[in-house]
């Protein structure tokens, strides 16, 4: 098979599909691998590394010639799209939740799309979710974001000058982001509080060593689908969990919130007189920015100062960690690489397979994803 990829045209994307050592994993497969020159460059990845592991690099037109497959982090632009060999697998995050025009574009090129976003949640595809290997680095780079821009240290230090009292940290959603915001707190000394609205949560907060705070009502024991995401909360639930977080929040220091609803606008949990009630010089970073905000405050990609607190919506946070980013976004692919080939190596996507079925979006031209039809 040949394997294609781009180079990420995305304003801010700075990852790359492939690594050296995925490159290396398929030509010694038996797979050619075409990247296009400069694909790594923004990953620490210079092209010479790509060619001595085996990779033949080139313009975008010769890498996509003849492609069996393009692997890219993001969706490539309808454009580009509509050059890409027909029948060929297109495989990427595709922000696929409603995005019919995308599935569109794909179906009219031919080319099979399949999302990495929608890989199932069962244990033989932990190793292919790149939801998860990039929300992991997302957590931990959100406290050392806040950690930047906030004025004060972390950790309690006793000084010959006098004592610093330790930050607060409130981490608000604790899925694979949450987790990792709030492991990286307490190493940098915090004192860390979360929530979340899944029961499950409450005893992975509590082993990190953070205090769980939520609204243990009926609806938060049935809060989680079967899947393992968040269901949408009624009104009176949210009600009930912004005035609990209203109290809490005001005596924080670093509020991260990363709570999501798989393909739904995020819950907004942080109001306008919430950050009010803030301390000058608190900090909010607002993980689901790309998704509308959990804060009232502030907009994507920017910091907004209101009232003496800043409110950061990093939209991509994976991005500000390139090189690792890549890394396990490209391992995620190659460990999804057999799922794609048969056994001599050649194209032959396991369409009967569940995890093949979950990601596909588009087959011979035509919408196939239940999600999008
Ligand atoms: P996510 O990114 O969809 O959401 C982040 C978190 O926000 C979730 O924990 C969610 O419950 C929470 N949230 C939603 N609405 C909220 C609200 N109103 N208030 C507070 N919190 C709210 O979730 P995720 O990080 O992708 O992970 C969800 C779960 O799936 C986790 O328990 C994770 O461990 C599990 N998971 C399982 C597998 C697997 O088995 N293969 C892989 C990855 C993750």
């Amino acid at each position: 098979m040949k394997i294609a990829v781009l180079k990420e045209r995305r304003a801010g994307e700075t990852r790359v599909a492939a690594t050296p050592e995925t490159v290396k994993k398929f030509v010694g497969g038996g797979h050619s691998v075409s990247i296009e020159k400069g694909a790594g460059d923004t990953a620490s990845i210079p092209d010479s590394a790509f060619e001595a592991a085996g990779a033949t690099m080139g313009t975008a037109a010769t890498v996509l010639k003849d492609a069996d497959a393009i692997f890219a982090v993001r969706a490539p632009d309808d454009a580009t799209i509509a050059k890409l060999p027909r029948g060929a697998l297109l495989v990427a995050q595709m922000e696929p939740h409603g995005n019919t025009a995308l599935a569109k574009a794909c179906a009219a090129a031919g080319v099979e799309a399949l999302a990495m976003e929608f890989v199932p949640r069962i244990t033989r595809a932990q190793a292919m979710d790149a939801l998860s290997s990039q929300s992991n680095l997302a957590g931990y780079r959100a406290v050392i974001e806040a950690a930047h821009i906030f004025g004060k240290a972390f950790p309690m230090m006793m000084t010959a000058a006098g004592t610093i009292a330790p930050a607060k940290v409130f981490v608000m959603g604790a899925g694979v982001a949450g987790l990792q915001a709030i492991a990286t707190a307490r190493r940098l000394g915090a004192m860390v509080s979360a929530t979340d609205v899944r029961p499950a949560a409450k005893e992975q907060v509590a082993s990190l060593g953070a205090k769980f705070i939520a609204v243990e009502d009926e609806e938060f024991k049935a809060a989680e689908t079967a899947g393992g995401y968040a269901k949408e909360m009624s009104a009176e639930y949210r009600a009930k969990q912004a005035e609990l977080v209203a109290a809490h929040i005001a005596k924080q220091d670093v509020v991260v919130t990363t709570a999501l609803i798989p393909g739904r606008p995020a819950p907004k949990l942080v109001t306008k007189a919430m950050v009010e009630a803030m301390k000058p010089g608190s900090v909010i970073i607002d993980l689901a920015a790309s998704m509308g905000g959990n804060c009232e405050v502030g907009k994507p990609d920017e910091i907004t100062v209101h009232n003496g607190v800043s409110v950061a919506g990093f939209s991509n946070l994976p991005a500000r960690l390139a090189s690792d980013a890549s890394s396990l976004y490209a391992k995620n692919l190659a460990n999804l690489l057999p799922l794609l080939v048969a056994e001599d190596g050649s194209k032959a996507p396991h369409r009967e397979d569940e995890v093949i079925a979950a990601m596909t979006l588009t087959r011979d031209g035509q919408i196939v994803h239940e999600s999008l039809k």
